[in-house]
């Protein structure tokens, strides 16, 4: 029989991504709309375990959208990875009378969610928000836009001071084990070359493509290097493995770091975040539980916790093709 739900309550948990605030509103707004009780939970999980809950209604979420970071804070707990921490998640859920709960996160909050969905049979939606978007089911994850945007902003002006001075740069982006900000933010940066955890150039036709580059003419190049990328070096050993190989470059490196992931969130992650809000929703009323909220092909969909979190998210290989052939 399906449950009546009354009362949800919602987390962003893992990694922050811009649009998480952006998804908190339109999950409140549409429960308001729907006539649901929110509750909003600080500091993810953790927040789960210690009630640390706060009624939200419609006006509670005004002039976020255009934030970065969340409002309700973002949390790693390892207490809710034991049984005890998220038996206490669950009594403080029922002790407030919730009937299910929203997520919006990494595939580690996934993870979380759907442990606590089989063992408590309390319903688990999933919105999917991280700035890596590597998770199986959706196009797209709240947040890459922006950061993909960020990164190609400053590449920008490092490309101004690299031309300048006839430089070659290293740039560092996020990216442990998938490359699509690299990837992406490369093509859309004119980078000459980039290094992904998915493909393994290899460093010998690295310095190859380079000197090729430089005979051709090219007086200054950006190598984007994903964190996770395959060569085994991290960029300062790249770049001192580029600049002993080849002397005629004067190389640089740039580590991008947390500036990625922050400032307001572009227009196409605040609109991904509303729709993923509002069909997160949308399900609970109509008694799913245990999926997550996907865009593929522009279309609102529902997929599986448990395929989101087990499959990859492979990058296309038209993307990989393309940047083959424009990095010549
Ligand atoms: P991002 O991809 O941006 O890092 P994430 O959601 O993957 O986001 P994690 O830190 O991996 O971020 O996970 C968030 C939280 O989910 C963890 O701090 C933990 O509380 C919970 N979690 C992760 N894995 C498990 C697990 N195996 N069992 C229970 N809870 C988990």
């Amino acid at each position: 029989m399906k449950k009546i739900i009354k009362k949800i309550a919602v987390i962003t948990s893992g990694g922050d991504a811009p649009g998480m605030n952006a998804a908190l509103r339109a999950v409140v707004r549409s429960a308001s709309y729907y006539k649901l009780e929110c509750i909003g939970v600080y500091r993810g999980y953790e927040g789960l375990i210690d009630g640390d809950f706060k009624k939200m209604d419609a006006r509670s979420v005004h002039q976020i959208i255009q934030k970065g970071g969340t409002i309700l804070k973002s949390a790693r707990s390892e207490e809710f990875k034991t049984k005890e921490g998220r038996k206490k998640a669950y009594e403080n859920l029922v002790e407030a009378e919730i009937d299910a709960l929203v997520i919006i996160g990494g595939d580690g909050t996934f993870t979380g969610g759907m442990i606590f969905n089989k063992e408590f049979k309390f319903p688990v939606i999933g919105i999917p928000a991280t700035i890596d978007n590597d998770i199986f089911g959706t196009d797209y994850t709240i947040g890459y836009d922006t950061a993909l945007n960020n990164v190609v902003e400053v590449i920008d002006k490092i490309r101004d001071t690299a031309s300048s001075h006839n430089r070659l740069f290293f740039v560092e982006v996020m990216g442990r084990d998938s490359g699509f900000i690299a990837l992406n933010a490369g093509i859309g940066a004119g980078a000459e070359e980039i290094l992904i955890p998915e493909e393994d150039m290899g460093l010998d036709r690295l310095l190859i493509s380079l000197e090729h580059s430089r005979r051709s003419g090219k007086t200054s190049s950006i190598v984007i290097v994903a964190e996770g990328d395959k060569t085994g070096k991290n960029v300062f050993e790249l770049a001192s493995y580029v600049e002993k190989n080849l002397p005629q470059y004067d190389v640089r490196v740039s580590v991008l770091g947390h500036m990625q992931r922050g400032g307001p969130p572009s227009c196409f992650d605040r609109v991904l975040a509303s729709r993923m809000g509002v069909k997160a929703i949308e399900l609970l009323l109509d008694g799913k539980s245990n999926l997550m909220v996907g865009s593929i092909a522009n279309k609102m969909v529902a997929v599986e916790l448990d395929k989101a979190i087990k499959e990859n998210h492979r990058i296309n290989d038209e993307i990989l093709r393309i940047s083959d052939i424009l990095t010549i």
